[in-house]
């Protein structure tokens, strides 16, 4: 058998050459890495987690009716996703203040905020990705504003689905991150959502506790991280109720 052709190492996944063309084989690694690289660490199933997880919000957005790049899961850590031209930007979609809103405007974590607020960041690790706005998205036409506004109308769906979804099993949405790409198809090009939504993506609190369930615990050193994203998976019935991080791989078959 041929080895398959990497096309991309990231800090959290490997991209493939797909079995046909147009497509991609997303690889789920355990790494975990924070504050651009500068922390680093293994964690033990976490890859297995997050494929599962975002699996099932893509397999849900896709019902809504939200264009994704997923096309299905293929194993353990791999799913099949559709080839894009990615949009180098992080989009962020902020329902409560946290992290670097609260660092930049000297708000408390934790208020509440007026209404949602999308940021962009520019995908750039040598310059931090830095926080752009839209004059420079389209100034150095990274997105159109034609793209920029199936953007913003996505995310803002994108964010009424997520929201109702994690209430529903107790956990508030806090935050979250989301890259888009361009799929095209024939003469036609239509903006997708592209990359994961996971704990590593996402802020998560417990709605009763206001416990952190997501990557925050591994920046802050919180512990516990694995068993979070565990806790987050069993909520959305991804995996069984008795599944522990333990016995992660029998769980998960
Ligand atoms: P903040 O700007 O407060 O650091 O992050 C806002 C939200 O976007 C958080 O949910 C955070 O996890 C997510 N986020 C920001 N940058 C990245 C990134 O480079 N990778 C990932 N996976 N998520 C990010």
């Amino acid at each position: 058998m041929a080895r398959r052709k990497m096309i991309y190492e990231g800090k959290a996944k490997i991209l493939y050459e797909g079995p046909e063309p147009g497509t991609i084989v997303q690889y789920f690694k355990d790494d975990a890495t924070a504050f651009n690289n500068q922390k680093k660490a293994t964690l033990e199933g976490k890859g297995v987690l997050n494929n599962r997880i975002s699996e099932f919000i893509m397999i849900g957005l896709m019902r809504a009716g939200i264009p994704t790049h997923f096309i299905r899961r293929l194993n353990m850590r791999e799913q099949l996703v559709r080839q894009v031209e990615i949009i180098p930007l992080e989009v962020i979609c902020r329902n409560v203040a946290a992290g670097s809103l609260c660092t930049r405007l000297g708000i408390e974590e934790g208020t509440a905020l007026p209404r949602s607020i999308i940021e962009y960041c520019y995908k750039k690790d040598e310059l931090g990705d830095p926080l752009v706005t839209e004059d420079h998205i389209t100034a150095f036409n990274w997105a159109s504003p034609q793209d920029l506004d199936d953007i913003i109308a996505l995310t803002v769906r994108i964010n009424d689905f997520l929201t109702g979804m994690f209430a529903a099993v107790g956990i508030q949405l806090v935050d979250f991150k989301l890259e888009f790409g361009r799929l095209y198809e024939g003469d036609m090009m239509r903006i997708v959502l592209a990359d994961e939504i996971s704990p590593d993506s996402c802020r998560l609190w417990d709605i009763e506790t206001q416990e952190k369930m997501d990557k925050d615990r591994f920046r802050r050193d919180l512990g516990n991280v694995t068993e979070a994203y565990t806790e987050v998976a069993r909520r959305l019935g991804v995996i069984k109720e008795s599944g522990t991080v333990t016995n992660i791989e029998e769980v998960m078959k």
